[in-house]
């Protein structure tokens, strides 16, 4: 069950704050408030998705979802430089908000993932 009071649902609503990056009709993104690399910034669908499960088994936008990612990424610059896109799906993998997300991770040399 989708929980309608998650932070980033509120932010969708315009109950809370963020500092905007993109909108379209199907998308928000904004930058994270605990930044882990000089950008990032979190893509965010406007529909009611809990996970990447979720979200890849019941949308119809996932390519636009994606396509608005690299249109978010050429925005910031980092498509010279490189960026890395990461979703944490449930427990094992961290997922702190249960609201579907892409984080873009950029402007620095990130750490490799292992
Ligand atoms: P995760 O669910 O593991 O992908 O992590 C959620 C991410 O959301 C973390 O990187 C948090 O720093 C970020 N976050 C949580 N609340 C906010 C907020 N109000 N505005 C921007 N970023 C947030």
């Amino acid at each position: 069950m989708y929980d309608k009071n998650n932070i980033f649902a509120t932010i969708l609503r315009g109950e809370a704050e963020c500092k905007k990056v993109y909108e379209d009709k199907n998308v928000l993104a904004f930058y994270d408030l605990h930044p882990s690399a000089p950008i990032h910034v979190l893509v965010v669908p406007k529909g009611e998705y809990k996970s990447f499960d979720d979200f890849a088994s019941n949308s119809q936008n996932v390519a636009d979802f994606f396509k608005a990612v690299q249109k978010i990424a050429t925005k910031l610059e980092l498509i010279k430089s490189g960026y890395r896109i990461v979703t944490n799906h449930g427990d094992d993998a961290g997922q702190i908000v249960p609201h579907f997300h892409v984080h873009i991770l950029g402007g620095k040399k990130l750490d490799k993932l292992a």
